[in-house]
């Protein structure tokens, strides 16, 4: 084959980097601290500090390729550590703190983390497991000196203290850029999570594949709100577009909660916003205890799990926003598919359009997707046939770090788990997991789209659908549902309200209500322990 005569530079993290700094010096970047106060810098004082960071690694020691992990939450500190630690060479390893303590030792000893920079909020997590953690030689705490917390770890520094003796000089190293640049643990529910390794190659073409008007729509004058987490997936990979783009960056730190949330909002006015459906329920309800319209967002980026119809709705027609439906996993970087605004969801009729919303959106350029069956066969795109969700392309894992289990790889292809739909236009549907697809005789129920029903009810606060065995059908739908405080709707209430929405053999054989539902570490609905407790409610009555 004849070979084209181009340039062959490396597409390395601290490209992104050195692109921003002399591109978008200026680019605002604003942080709700842990310590209670809002911090504003510009891009070229984190491209500085970035520099600290690799002089400070260098003075620890660290190789390249060695683990630096972090326990932080969306700050500037933590944007500093992405491009410091993967511009250096070393693995930035983002460790989710809703882990449980046992996976939190597992993980940062599988990964062989030497060093971790911890925001002041989790120091106590460390304190807990630090007799667990031996091989991991320094904790290095995300605060100025006045702000040390008394702590019963030892091998701990303080992280301004540390910087401000480094050179702001660096010269970023250049290197294969197949290079691991980060790392990033499945909040698995079963067994132990698995680790998801980006290169700097993935991760760059990643961020270039999703700042388009087909993906995140980010562009040097948007301004834009990430509440997913920069401890998973690398909070949809923003902090690598936005050093692209020149977005300005508002970072809520550990403000989660709707109040904060709006505080923010309201303070510096961003266009976009990105999250899992569950803190978007909790900004909505706010919005609507206190009256206000959320002036400033044109688009809310949804992922994680199903948007529900009624928040789809809510931000159109209370906040004028467009809900922007995306889907992807940690081991896809993580965007798959997005639901963009474009000129046929414009010229349809605003019902018909929520509908389209419902959908997960197509897949952005670099990735492929199809449907199979259980022997592999592909199935059709037609919008009906439902099949396994396989996936390939530049920025989807091909092996999980230090682990033989190769089931998920297929010819090539990475096998999501994911049961789905996929249209004559590639609109992705995603009907459920496949462990948590309800088998009713034979038919499946997605116990997704019950949720979304059922959660579209005022007086309900979040809905899990699980399938309970049953004698002639082998598992029917029971709903688990929490009511809004002082609500006394009744399961029947409920049954009426599904009524006109759902197939009528889709009516889930119970409905309970309880006081809270147990979640992943990601914030999704934990089903395993429910679905053993109440296996058998529809034969015997009692869970387990
Ligand atoms: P995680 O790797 O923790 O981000 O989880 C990825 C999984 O979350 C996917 O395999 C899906 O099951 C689920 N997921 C992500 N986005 C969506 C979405 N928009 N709708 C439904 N499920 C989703």
């Amino acid at each position: 084959m004849m070979q084209g005569l181009m340039m062959d530079r490396p597409l390395l993290i601290s490209s992104l980097l050195e692109h921003a700094e002399s591109t978008h010096p200026t680019s605002e970047i604003v942080s709700r601290r842990c310590e209670g106060d809002i911090h504003r810098y510009q891009m070229r004082d984190a491209a500085r500090r970035s520099r600290q960071v690799a002089n400070l690694l260098a003075s620890l020691g660290i190789e390249q390729g060695d683990r630096i992990a972090t326990l932080a939450w969306n700050g500037y500190r933590h944007f500093e550590l992405y491009f410091g630690v993967s511009g250096y060479g070393a693995v930035l390893h983002t460790i989710n703190p809703r882990l449980f303590a046992e996976q939190l030792v597992y993980i940062i000893n599988h990964a062989e983390d030497r060093y971790i920079f911890v925001d002041l909020t989790f120091v106590p997590l460390l304190e807990a497991i630090q007799d667990q953690i031996s091989g991991v030689e320094g904790i290095i705490v995300l605060c100025d000196a006045g702000h040390m917390p008394e702590t019963k770890l030892s091998k701990v520094h303080c992280y301004e203290a540390l910087l401000a003796q480094q050179s702001e000089q660096f010269d970023w190293p250049e290197f294969d850029e197949r290079s691991a640049a980060s790392m990033c643990y499945t909040s698995g529910t079963t067994g132990n999570p698995k680790g998801v390794l980006y290169s700097h190659r993935s991760t760059v073409i990643h961020a270039m594949g999703s700042i388009g008007e087909e993906a995140l729509g980010l562009a040097s004058t948007s301004c834009f709100l990430p509440v997913v987490p920069m401890f998973h997936v690398n909070a949809w990979g923003t902090p690598y577009s936005a050093a692209i783009t020149g977005a300005k960056q508002v970072f809520p730190g550990p403000g989660m909660d709707g109040a904060s949330l709006w505080e923010l909002i309201d303070a510096e006015q961003p266009d976009l916003l990105l999250g899992v459906p569950t803190v978007w329920l909790m900004l909505l309800n706010h919005m609507d205890a206190i009256g206000k319209k959320l002036e400033s967002v044109q688009n809310v980026v949804v992922g994680g799990a199903a948007a529900p119809y009624s928040m789809i709705k809510a931000f159109q027609e209370k906040h004028d926003a467009f809900l922007i439906h995306a889907w992807g996993m940690t081991e896809m970087s993580p965007i798959g598919t997005v639901n963009s605004h474009n000129a046929h969801m414009e010229s349809l009729p605003l019902e018909q359009r929520y509908q389209l919303q419902l959908k997960q959106g197509r897949p952005i350029y670099g990735v492929e997707m199809k449907i199979v069956d259980d022997n592999h066969n592909e199935l059709p795109k037609d919008g009906k046939a439902y099949g396994r969700l396989l996936v390939r392309g530049p920025w989807i894992v091909s092996s999980y770090y230090k682990n033989d289990d190769d089931s998920s790889f297929i010819d090539g292809w990475f096998d999501t788990g994911d049961v789905a739909t996929i249209d004559e236009n590639n609109y992705l549907h995603i009907v459920d997991r496949s462990k948590d697809v309800i088998k009713s005789g034979g038919e499946w129920i997605s116990s997704i789209d019950l949720e979304n029903a059922a959660v579209g009810h005022p007086d309900l606060v979040e809905c899990c659908v699980i399938g309970a065995r049953h004698e002639k059908w082998d598992e029917r739908p029971l709903l688990l549902a929490v009511r809004k405080p002082g609500s006394e709707v009744s399961a029947d209430d409920i049954r009426d309200y599904l009524t006109d929405k759902i197939a009528k053999w889709w009516m889930p054989d119970a409905i309970l209500f309880v006081d809270e539902l147990p979640h992943t570490a990601t914030g999704k609905l934990l089903k395993i322990n429910l679905r053993q407790q109440y296996e058998n409610y529809l034969m015997e009555g009692e869970p387990a």
